[in-house]
């Protein structure tokens, strides 16, 4: 069943479905007591969650280094590739179907048993659960480019140094600096919902499940324990740091170059080049003219697999009330030049 998008950007309302055609809700300035309700204001937890982004940040990076020395004096099996796709796919479809379009922006609807695995999916990406990730990203969307954009790149000036600056930020400072949205302002909905909640405590379990997973299965392919250590190494840290990198390329290079052909009210762009390996998520200014879209890659050439899952999804009955934008609504948020 398609459902016509909610184009206000509305994921903090969840209650809200309006169908009409209506310009962005403008944007709180952020001042006083709404500056400190979008983050979480303690000092104690925002270091344990610096330290802890460091390690999530600088382990995969290590591992990445070790697999390219490695490489000097063995060369990458087929069954380590294997590995290496395989886990980057599931767990980057986690993020972008589950984490982003499903949790983020009801996209679509789905039952609980999928819900709960695109949910251990994305946790399997090694960027935060799923409420901390959805808290980021909501807010993202409702302060896009302006000040409260946990990830802008467009606030750090226009010299070439601020606009480095920005990139860094965009892509990894963001991370580093262990800012934590506040899950109670923007993802109220899932916060009710005890299964994600309890999916979301587990968080370490899926991280160590998604190491081991390789691991075990080049282990067992292998016989050594050199299998064991290089299906940890390929499939587990190598493939954290593409993943990685990949999905905050969207939040770097998604808000600077490409195309941009919506009228966005921020700097958003779409990417071709990046749309297989991300699952759809590079087509950036189309997801933010119509966040609560389903579908990413909304023209014919526009490579969206994400999109085609969704779709596989519905016909089978598995997924439904899947949002897409009309004719009349892509028209009325064309850029003309
Ligand atoms: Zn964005
Ligand atoms: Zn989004």
């Amino acid at each position: 069943m398609k459902a016509a998008l909610n184009v206000e950007n509305r994921e903090s309302q969840p209650e809200s479905r309006s169908m009409q055609l209506t310009s962005p809700r403008p944007v709180k300035p952020l001042t006083g007591s709404n500056q400190q309700n979008i983050a979480i204001k303690n000092n104690y937890l925002q270091s344990i969650y610096q330290r802890l982004s460091f390690l999530i940040v600088l382990i995969p990076f290590l591992g990445f280094l070790v697999a390219l020395g490695l490489l000097w004096q063995s060369e990458i099996t087929s069954l380590e590739i294997g590995l290496l796709i395989s886990m980057f796919a599931l767990t980057a479809f986690g993020l972008e179907v589950g984490f982003h379009r499903h949790f983020s922006h009801r996209a679509f609807q789905t039952t609980t048993a999928i819900r709960i695995i695109l949910a251990i999916l994305g946790s399997m990406a090694v960027g935060g659960g799923v409420l901390y990730w959805v808290a980021h990203h909501r807010r993202h969307h409702q302060y896009s480019d302006r000040v409260g954009d946990i990830h802008s790149p467009h606030l750090h000036g226009d010299r070439i140094g601020g606009r480095l600056l920005g990139l860094w930020h965009a892509h990894v400072g963001w991370i580093l600096k262990g800012e934590i949205s506040n899950s109670m302002l923007f993802a109220k909905d899932l916060l009710r919902d005890p299964v994600i909640v309890k999916v979301n405590r587990l968080q370490p379990v899926w991280v160590i499940l998604g190491l081991a997973i390789p691991a075990v299965l080049e282990g067992i392919l292998t016989v050594t324990w050199m299998g064991v250590f290089r299906g940890f190494l390929w499939g587990g840290l190598v493939r954290v740091f593409l993943v990685h990198q990949l999905i905050w390329s969207t939040n770097s290079i998604g808000h600077v170059y490409g195309s941009r052909p919506f009228d966005s009210k921020d700097r958003s762009t779409n990417n071709i080049w990046l749309a297989i390996p991300t699952w759809g998520m590079s087509w950036h200014n189309n997801h933010h003219a119509f966040p609560n879209s389903a579908i990413a890659g909304l023209e014919w050439w526009q490579i969206d697999p994400g999109a085609w899952v969704i779709r596989a999804l519905e016909i089978v009955g598995l997924v439904w009330d899947v949002k897409v934008p009309t004719a009349g609504m892509k028209e009325a948020k064309k850029l003309r030049r």
